[in-house]
């Protein structure tokens, strides 16, 4: 059998926490296959340089066999050249006195710079899944300056939102995770995140129960939502760390789901160009995606209810005030 021709994978942020989550699952070839050697592109700023020189010690003391060459660069533009993917996790983390435009401020130059070298040295084809936040806002300004690789592929990461509904909603009910199908969220990576079952349902066998009739109303519009949108804290207020290790689990899902197809609706950040839902364009609002052949696609014939509609209004404006500070901030 000939080898396959290794891939460039290129990940920002590598020194940090959801990083040493994610690369040794990669590198396991759960995500490209266990017979898809790759090159390795792990992108941090200077203080994080010996922290990716110990990692890299620990990735040739794990003898993963898909590592083709391993590279620790400061510099996105030797980190992205040639990448086939590109995950991008580093970001300037909010401290307690920053109010999200301080933290837009800091973000938007580092996505500006990322997508300016995405597009000069990148593949044409490159998938691009943005994680650190303000996420939303901060994969627009990548398609922004990303002039060269088409905005359909580069995304925000929302699956782990998705996610946590899910995990919720088995609790709630006893079943299983598998057995929840097509819940997913709509709008901005934050608070105002709103979760839509009233497509859901619970597969057991060939019977499909919709999820409106299982768990009540008061429950759905009240604790459901509250408790996805402050699952985050709480577990950073647990832990003393965010998520990484649930947030590295749902960037593999969300890869999977592009790469390989979905069989049903899941949660992505993607341009709302040409969307069904009265979404302005230019802007990356999570959406229910379908996935084949390497694309997405927005799901058209949803009717979402009154609630919801009021919901995605309220997310429409909180991402365009993202976008406008985040222009002003880039003007000059
Ligand atoms: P972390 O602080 O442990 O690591 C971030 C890393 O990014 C650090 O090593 C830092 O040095 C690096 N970094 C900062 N600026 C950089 C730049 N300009 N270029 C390259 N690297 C840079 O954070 P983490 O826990 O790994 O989380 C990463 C990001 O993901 C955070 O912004 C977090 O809020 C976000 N996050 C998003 C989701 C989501 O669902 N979208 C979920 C969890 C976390």
């Amino acid at each position: 059998m000939t080898q396959k021709e290794p891939i460039t994978v290129a990940i920002t942020g590598a020194a940090g926490n959801i990083a040493y989550s994610l690369i040794f699952r990669i590198c396991s070839g759960e995500l490209f296959g266990t017979d898809q050697p790759f090159n390795l592109n792990l992108i941090d700023i200077e203080p994080g340089m010996s922290i990716l020189e110990g990692l890299v010690m620990e990735l040739q003391d794990s003898n993963f066999h898909l590592i083709n060459k391993t590279i620790c660069t400061t510099d996105p533009f030797e980190g992205f050249r040639d990448a086939d993917y590109a995950i991008l996790l580093g970001a300037y983390p909010r401290n307690k006195n920053q109010t999200r435009k301080d933290l837009l401020g800091k973000n938007a130059p580092i996505f500006k710079i990322q997508g300016k070298a995405l597009s000069l040295v990148a593949k044409r084809t490159v998938k691009v899944v943005v994680v650190g936040n303000p996420v939303n806002t901060n994969a627009l300004m990548t398609t922004k300056f990303a002039e060269n690789i088409p905005k359909e592929n580069i995304i925000a990461l929302t699956r782990l939102d998705m996610n946590r509904s899910i995990s919720q909603l088995s609790r709630k009910l006893n079943k299983n995770v598998s057995n929840i199908k097509n819940v997913f969220t709509w709008g901005n990576h934050s608070a105002s995140q709103f979760v839509d079952l009233s497509n859901g349902y619970l597969l057991e066998g060939s019977k499909k129960t919709p999820l409106t009739q299982l768990v009540e109303e008061e429950w759905i519009y009240g604790k459901f939502q509250k408790t996805n949108q402050m699952r985050g804290k709480e577990v950073l207020l647990k832990r003393g760390r965010s998520s990484a290790g649930s947030a590295a689990n749902a960037i593999i899902d969300c890869l999977k789901s592009w790469i390989y197809g979905t069989e049903n609706y899941v949660s992505m950040g993607v341009i709302s160009d040409n969307n069904p839902y009265n979404v302005p364009e230019n802007l990356i609002f999570s959406f229910p995606c379908t996935c084949k052949n390497g694309t997405w696609q927005i799901a058209k014939d949803l009717k979402p209810n009154d609630f919801c509609k009021k919901m995605i209004k309220k997310n429409v404006e909180e991402l365009v005030e993202e976008r406008r500070i985040a222009f002003e901030l880039l003007k000059d």
